[in-house]
């Protein structure tokens, strides 16, 4: 899909440990062109909407506690295909199972905390993506 649009958070995790740059680097070298972007922290609540899919699982108060502890970088990113291939590149939610090469393999610790989100679909990057911008903060 031509001119496809993708939402991600470099998670708290990836900001901890200083990998912001490194992340972002594999992001653009991708092909994906950054629309918007901010470094801003998730409050509980924020957390709790976001992955409201996930609030029957055993790991979500895990998750809501993880995801609010400290700063997050949110971006929207363009490329064709971008919501298919961004999966592709951060690879797999468990980074044991994410191939050699992709973000998760690289940068992430563990199944939770797993350095990157991507949208599953274009309606949840659509969701997601106005969820944190404005028109105005999009370029
Ligand atoms: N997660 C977790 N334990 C699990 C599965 C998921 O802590 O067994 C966390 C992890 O941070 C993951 C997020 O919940 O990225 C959302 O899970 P999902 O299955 O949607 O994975 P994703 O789409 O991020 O690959
Ligand atoms: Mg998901």
């Amino acid at each position: 899909m031509a001119n496809n649009k993708t939402f991600t958070m470099l998670k708290p995790d990836s900001v901890e440990k200083g990998n912001i740059g490194a992340i972002l680097e594999k992001i653009t070298s991708s092909g994906f062109r950054i629309v918007a972007m901010k470094l801003t922290q998730l409050t509980t609540a924020d957390a709790e909407a976001f992955y409201e899919i996930h609030k029957d699982r055993p790991f979500f108060a895990d998750l809501v506690t993880y995801m609010t502890r400290g700063p997050i970088v949110a971006a929207i990113l363009e490329k064709d295909n971008a919501v298919e291939d961004f999966r592709t590149l951060i690879g797999a939610t468990n980074p044991a199972e994410a191939a050699e090469g992709t973000i998760r393999n690289m940068f992430a610790d563990s199944i939770s905390e797993n350095a990157v989100h991507g949208s599953d679909s274009d309606e949840n990057a659509a969701i997601e993506g106005a969820f944190h911008f404005s028109g105005r903060e999009m370029f």
